[in-house]
């Protein structure tokens, strides 16, 4: 380790900055929002500068900085631009006994500045040594990705607690403890998501239960279409958090991948030569889960609010006082219309779009083909590759031109996509030349024509009618 980590407490004390450089500038910036009172000596300042050593808490001194203008500061920082000035403002500095950073040169440093995240309160610095600033800036971004942005909520919500803590709690065990389940559990997960009327509820329940495990909890999560850059950030969190992860067959490895590592994966998909789990054995194993204190994920293909029977899932568990998250994903129909090229909507083509399951439940009756059958809209059918013929046949029997467009995804946004473009009377012919090819999304209406083609595979417009 070539550096201390610390963190300074600037509130009302001095801080010297040498220089107008932007980097002069952010620093300048950084001072007055930890709470210093800042001196800015330099020759000029940009627009940009002079309107920031109007705000409270700055003086402009025009010019370089004298040895006594050091005394008393708690920090100095210097980013002239100027070898030469940065030199001297440094040594002057360090002569009146002044910790200083010079901007790009660790050697003429005392500290270094850690490339920094911030949410409220809770601040990250990182470091390299000085060696590697891009890679810091790297490492961020990453650390960046995978912290919720309403960390400094939480930071600030249990910071308001603690006193109430200590009274209901003197043992320093339990109430570790108590403070542990504030911040990673329904109520952390609560002020996370911005609902704190929520958070209060659970903090309710979790003061009066002192002697509980934890309570476990179940995010209900969208992993998209199948590309893992499709996942949210919020996914991401979830999956990084999660004791044990449900997910569907839809959900590739490369997702799961996105898991923690200790994170235990049970495949609750329909499997070949397996029987798959009735959808009360799924309730039943997250209800069990959850209360054994874990963070459950259910992880699902696209959203899971989209014909992904999410919300039967979040009813049973709430019904059973298990706490859920709902983590939207992006759909099959918007992740396939992207990845194939096509707008879903248009001002010229379609005036709205509708969502329909080519599976009924347990083989009722469709979609209401009548109120479709419009050559301004656009028709999504999940689940509608052997249901394709009844499909096409309904639409062309409302009133829908034969000649409509029509566009089959297979695997939409994976590698191995697939695009075929035809019409609405070719759908059967082309749905049957992708038979058993899955998961695939009929896209219906006038926009599917501008689907982007050139896939070897991929049969002509007058070939597939
Ligand atoms: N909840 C999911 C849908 C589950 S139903 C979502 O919001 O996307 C399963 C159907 O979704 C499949 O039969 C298929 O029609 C569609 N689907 C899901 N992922 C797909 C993909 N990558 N490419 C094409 N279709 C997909």
């Amino acid at each position: 380790m070539s550096h201390f980590p610390a963190f300074f407490d600037l509130k009302d004390k001095p801080v010297i900055v040498v220089g107008a450089t932007p980097v002069a500038l952010e620093r300048v910036r950084l001072a007055l929002a930890a709470g210093a009172t800042v001196r800015v000596f330099a020759e000029e300042l940009s627009a940009e500068g002079r309107l920031l050593v109007a705000s409270p808490g700055v003086a402009w001194l025009p010019g370089a900085p004298a040895d006594e203008d050091f005394a008393r500061a708690a920090l100095a920082f210097v980013a002239t631009g100027d070898c030469d000035r940065d030199r001297a403002a440094a040594e002057a500095a360090r002569a009146a006994g002044v910790p200083v950073n010079v901007m790009d040169q660790p050697d003429l440093s005392d500290f270094i500045m850690p490339a920094v995240i911030k949410r409220g309160d809770v601040l990250i610095g990182i470091s390299t040594g000085g060696a590697a600033p891009t890679l810091a800036r790297l490492v961020r971004e990453r650390i960046e990705r995978v912290l919720p942005a309403r960390l400094g909520d939480l930071a600030r919500f249990a910071g308001a607690l603690r006193e109430r803590v200590k009274a209901l709690f003197p043992k320093a065990e339990a109430r570790r403890a108590v403070l542990e389940r504030l911040v990673d559990g329904p109520c952390g997960d609560a002020v996370l998501a911005g609902k704190p009327a929520e958070a209060q509820r659970h903090l309710i329940a979790l003061l009066n239960t002192e002697a509980e495990p934890r309570e476990g909890s179940v995010h209900i999560v969208g992993a998209g279409p199948g590309d893992p850059d499709l996942l949210t950030l919020r996914a991401l969190q979830s999956l990084q958090r999660a004791d044990i992860v449900f997910h569907d067959e839809l959900v590739g490895p490369d997702i799961l991948d996105y898991a923690r590592r200790e994170a235990e994966r049970v495949n609750v998909g329909k499997q070949k030569g397996k029987p798959s789990a009735s959808q009360d054995e799924i309730n039943a194993a997250l209800l069990a889960a959850a209360r054994a204190g874990k963070r459950v994920v259910r992880l699902k293909g696209g959203d899971p609010f989209v014909f992904g029977r999410g919300g039967e899932e979040a009813e049973f568990l709430e019904r059973h006082g298990v706490a859920v998250v709902a983590v939207p994903g992006i759909t099959a129909a918007l992740g396939c219309a992207a990845a194939a090229g096509i707008p879903l909507t248009h001002r010229d083509l379609a005036s709205s779009v509708t969502f329909v399951t080519g599976h009924g439940r347990d083989g009722a009756p469709l979609a209401d083909w009548k109120g479709l059958a419009r050559a301004d809209r656009t028709i999504v059918v999940y689940m509608g590759l052997s249901a394709a013929g009844e499909v096409s046949a309904r639409l062309v029997a409302e009133g829908l031109a034969p000649s409509t467009p029509a566009a089959i995804v297979v695997r939409g946004t994976r590698r191995d996509q697939s695009v075929s473009l035809g019409t609405l009377a070719g759908l059967p012919a082309l749905a049957r030349a992708h038979a058993g090819e899955s998961p695939a999304l009929i896209i219906i209406g006038k926009v599917a024509a501008l689907a982007k083609r050139g896939l070897a595979e991929t049969p002509s417009l007058e070939e597939a009618a």
